[in-house]
């Protein structure tokens, strides 16, 4: 993900609130629906820490790279354990910089006798530049958070379904070669195929979540604008379900800009989906650590990772 086409900040109409609050202010009371928590299987934060260093320590993640293919054969054979329906979309994508991309989308399939089916989505791929570091921009990182947390978070859920059925399904997609962009259209190659032919048209998804960069201590989630363009409901249900779950500090009901993410892609294949992504309110960035060598292990947080997986967990389990 890379490119903000444009950046907005408006008032949410239907709340009026005195001129001298700020506008953060203004609109973090947008959620104001009250649910009740489920039962929901017990997040065990040194799994999730695991997973990201797992791949971490393939190497830099990068296509046609030996670290990518077993990163995917792990992933693959790590679904295939919790259950799941495993298919891989292959192909070869021909980039911006004129190189052939091998890639793997790798889709997962729970219960398939459940008509009723949640999407969660990550790219598991990283980027072969540090382009925002001052050192070194020409070698890959770690891609910890960028990459690595978001898989993480979602092969947890994956564990987890295993201890205890939810009353809905539960599809997976991890896509590949999103980080090899330069331009809007370089990112998400690998959403930008699924959206094509999704694999999932037996039984579609009734809304999508993707996570990427949720692993920094100081990530903060904001309303992402194409999420709030195509799936509002699901902001409204996720944030609550985060500020329920005494996560509030990472999800925050700020109105941010349209960021094109693989969920736009995801949108565009008629499933209604958000995008949880680290921004920084105050200065529209990203993540500190977005494409340079700090993006690695030592900046993970086991307290953002826990917050993100027990808000996932629990949307998940609430559907019924
Ligand atoms: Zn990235």
């Amino acid at each position: 993900m890379d490119e903000i086409k444009k950046v907005f900040l408006f008032l949410i109409t239907s709340l009026v609130f005195a001129c001298s609050e700020t506008p953060k202010e203004k609109i973090e009371n947008i959620v104001t629906a009250k649910y009740i928590l489920v039962k929901t299987p017990k997040v065990n934060v040194d799994s999730v820490f695991s997973f990201v260093k797992k791949q971490v320590d393939f190497g830099p993640r990068t296509p046609n790279s030996i670290a990518h293919a077993k990163c995917a054969d792990w992933l693959v054979a790590k679904l295939n354990n919790y259950g799941f329906l495993v298919k891989e979309q292959t192909g070869t994508q021909l980039a911006h910089d004129g190189v052939n991309l091998n890639y793997r989308n790798i889709i997962a399939r729970s219960d398939l006798r459940s008509a009723k089916r949640v999407l969660l989505t990550a790219h598991w791929d990283t980027r072969p530049w540090a382009d925002q570091d001052n050192q070194n921009q020409e070698e890959a990182i770690d891609g910890a958070n960028d990459g690595g947390s978001g898989v993480a978070v979602i092969l947890e859920v994956a564990r987890l379904l295993k201890e205890q059925m939810p009353n809905v399904g539960v599809d997976i997609v991890l896509f590949d070669i999103e980080d090899y962009g330069k331009t809007t259209e370089s990112f998400c190659y690998g959403s930008q195929i699924w959206a094509k032919e999704t694999l999932l048209d037996s039984l579609k998804p009734i809304y999508g979540i993707n996570l990427d960069m949720v692993g920094d201590a100081n990530a903060v989630f904001l309303y992402e604008g194409y999420s709030f363009e195509y799936a509002r409901t699901i902001l409204d249900k996720v944030w609550t379900v985060a500020k329920q779950s005494g996560h509030g500090r990472f999800f925050r009901s700020i109105q941010d800009g349209m960021i094109t993410d693989d969920h736009y892609y995801v949108n565009q294949a008629g499933i209604p989906c958000i995008d949880i992504i680290h921004r920084d309110p105050q200065t529209g960035g990203f993540a500190h650590s977005w494409h340079t060598h700090n993006d690695n292990i030592q900046n993970i947080s086991k307290n953002t990772l826990k917050a993100v997986s027990e808000v996932i967990i629990q949307t998940v389990y609430r559907e019924k």
